[in-house]
């Protein structure tokens, strides 16, 4: 769709430093980037993780990710290229197809597993992890897959093109809103020399991912497979972005929880006797009851 809205900003944010991520292995062993890392889970609150995969290299992805649990936060999964089958513990199942996004909601439990349906070609996506505030993270488990055909899509001026997955950018509302953390995820696709604009409350922590082709934030180059952690900056009220070529960018921003994180693998609580309390679960088979 096309829209009317026009957006200014008065300053756009900076670039604090860029991040290459760690090459790592997950699931069976998957071969993945791990973009936002642990070290990094305060200075990103309210994300936790974003890894990012792709691969023509079957041997990279083919032996998936066999049934593991979560506990206290949200996985949103956004499939680029390829077919994932999800099932879990509360009974849902579906096939992530290219374009679409799984948005599970973990909180007090649950099993899953996430495995490729294809031998070859090209899988390419990303997962980024989302914090639930304490009071919610014992909620039961839930799980949305949202096709393609479900994200809101934008065209704006010189052929800029925006799947809003979650919050909103020029009026139009995403796929998913979410009042604790009010997440933005946004899949930008700029032609060369294109600009796009986001407002960004000042305090909210925010991230640009290139994944295919450079941007220019204010005046600093982001190249193919990079993280831009974007400075938290009060006369700064969004983001400007300048394709340097044909590019494509993921920008995730959202309000920080402020709360105490603990992590142990799959499990991301408040506490240690939390993350203890989670294994505890795991083991006697109650976790995701
Ligand atoms: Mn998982």
């Amino acid at each position: 769709m096309s829209t009317q809205t026009r957006t200014v900003l008065a300053r756009s944010r900076t670039i604090e430093r860029q991040v290459a991520g760690m090459p790592t292995s997950d699931g069976a062993g998957v071969r993945l980037t791990r973009v936002l890392t642990q070290p990094l889970q305060r200075r990103l609150d309210p994300f936790l993780m974003l890894d990012a995969f792709r691969s023509d290299r079957p041997e990279d992805y083919i032996a998936g990710f066999p049934p593991h649990p979560h506990r206290g936060f949200e996985t949103i999964t956004y499939m680029i290229a390829g077919r994932m089958r999800h099932r879990d513990s509360t009974g849902g199942e579906g096939l992530l197809e290219s374009g679409a996004v799984q948005w599970m909601t973990a909180a007090r439990g649950i099993i899953h597993s996430e495995m490729p349906e294809q031998e070859d070609g090209l899988m390419e996506g990303f997962q980024l992890w989302l914090n639930l505030p304490a009071r919610t993270k014992m909620q039961p488990a839930a799980y949305r897959d949202i096709p393609r055909s479900e994200i809101p899509e934008l065209s704006l001026e010189d052929g800029v093109r925006v799947r809003v997955i979650a919050g909103a950018s020029h009026g139009l509302g995403g796929a998913v809103e979410r009042p604790d953390t009010e997440p933005l995820l946004l899949d930008i696709h700029l032609p060369a020399g294109a600009a796009f604009l986001q407002p960004i409350p000042p305090t909210h922590n925010a991230i640009v991912y290139v994944y295919r082709g450079e941007v220019s934030i204010a005046g600093e180059t982001v190249p193919d497979a990079r993280m831009a952690i974007l400075a938290n900056d009060a006369n700064a009220d969004g983001v400007a972005l300048t394709a340097r070529s044909d590019a494509r960018v993921l920008l995730v921003a959202g309000r920080p929880l402020d709360e105490a994180i603990a992590q142990y693998g799959p499990f991301v609580m408040n506490t240690q006797a939390e993350l203890e309390q989670a294994m505890a679960d795991y083991r006697d088979g109650t976790l995701a009851d």
